[in-house]
């Protein structure tokens, strides 16, 4: 279902009885599509998945009962309700027995058929939304075995293998033991980011996203973050800059978690930079969208990588002189919290010259 325009099929072969629905749920703002008979009313629920149908039971040709039956064939989850004519009991009790959701006695008033409607994609949104929710779990689930047969496994091999040498008595050197330890450490310190971005996406809620969702400035944010990272920024040798916002930079958002999106895209505009480089933060206010970008002058990203960069666990292979630690998570973090914003993400990038990362969040209204 389009989130803000649910699609409705009317099949009826009365002129006058489509074009009333019609026009009474378009006042609701509601898309409507007409079949005047039961053949065509099946093709375009098959080709346009209406999220609700409203099949008048007494039609010329297929009868009514036959285009629900092959409706709830198409998706037993299209919301079916039928339209009765007068007294007829029986065939509304046949028709809820073949799977539709309700149904509507002739003749019927604008307000109980909106009535009508409106809990019927009440219960079509739930049931998305539950779909949604399995869909998440699903993946989480998937990812899940990702995260440990890969991405914890192999670290972990390799310390339990740096232990062994070294308790075997294998190398005698301290200097060479000192070494193979501090590569230990640093593959547990790699562990324990992993954990803690893992973490940050189990944790997040985007309904609790939806729910913290204030107007403030984006400038200050982005003020604060330049202050945090402009001494590892400088160790680099990196510049970082923040342009003054062009028009309004109020967005409606939730702080906290911004504050993460833009921490994650200037650690890698640092983490994939060059010595030398800089990195440039700028807002821009458009008609309904604030758009911040992070710009940066490091190695780029080769344009095969670009459509699954905001992958979990997605990393770009890089050249040993390039490598860096990393999760894979950052990005995929950043999007999950810009699609509860209801924005967007984009990136562009040029190999050897540097990327852009544009993040569009609904401006602050009043
Ligand atoms: P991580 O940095 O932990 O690998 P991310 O999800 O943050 O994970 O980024 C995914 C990949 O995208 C990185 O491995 C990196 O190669 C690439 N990338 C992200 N940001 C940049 C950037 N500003 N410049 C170049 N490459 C980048």
């Amino acid at each position: 279902m389009e989130e803000d325009k649910p699609l409705i099929l009317i099949i009826d072969d009365e002129e006058s009885m489509r074009d009333s629905c019609s026009l009474i749920l378009a006042r609701e703002k509601l898309a409507t599509l007409t079949a005047d008979n039961g053949a065509l009313g099946i093709r375009t629920a098959q080709e346009s998945k209406p999220d609700l149908c409203l099949i008048d039971l007494k039609i010329p040709g297929l009868s009514g009962f036959e285009v629900l039956d092959q409706i709830k064939a198409i998706d037993p989850h299209i919301i079916c309700i039928v339209i009765t004519g007068y007294a007829t009991v029986e065939s509304a009790v046949e028709a809820m027995r073949r799977g539709a959701y309700d149904f509507l006695p002739k003749p019927f008033t604008p307000e109980e058929l909106r009535i009508i409607i409106r809990r019927g994609l009440e219960r079509r949104r739930l049931f998305l939304e539950a779909e949604s929710l399995r869909r998440e779990k699903k993946l989480m689930e998937e990812n899940f075995i990702t995260l440990v047969s890969h991405q914890l496994r192999s670290p972990l091999v390799a310390i339990a293998q740096y232990f062994e040498v070294i308790l075997g008595g294998i190398v005698k050197d301290e200097n060479t033991k000192a070494e193979m330890l501090s590569k230990a450490k640093n593959r547990v310190e790699g562990l324990l980011d992993l954990i803690n971005d893992w973490l940050d996406i189990a944790r997040m809620n985007a309904g609790q996203i939806i729910d913290n969702l204030k107007p403030f400035s984006i400038t200050s944010l982005l003020q604060q973050q330049m202050e945090f990272y402009t001494p590892s920024a400088e160790e680099k040798g990196i510049h970082l800059t923040l342009d003054p916002p062009e028009g309004s930079d109020r967005v409606r958002g939730d702080s906290e978690s911004l504050e993460q999106v833009f921490s994650n895209l200037i650690s890698n505009a640092i983490k994939y930079n060059v010595k030398g480089g800089s990195i440039r933060l700028h807002s821009r206010g458009e008609e309904t969208w604030i758009a911040v970008t992070v710009s940066d002058t490091g190695m780029g990203i080769p344009e095969e990588h670009l459509p699954y960069l905001f992958d979990q666990f997605y990393r770009v292979k890089r050249s040993e002189s390039e490598k860096q630690k990393g999760s894979g998570l950052g990005l995929s973090i950043a999007l999950k919290i810009v699609e509860a914003h209801k924005g967007r993400i984009e990136v562009s990038s040029t190999p050897g010259k540097g990327s852009t990362f544009a993040v569009y969040l609904p401006k602050a209204v009043g």
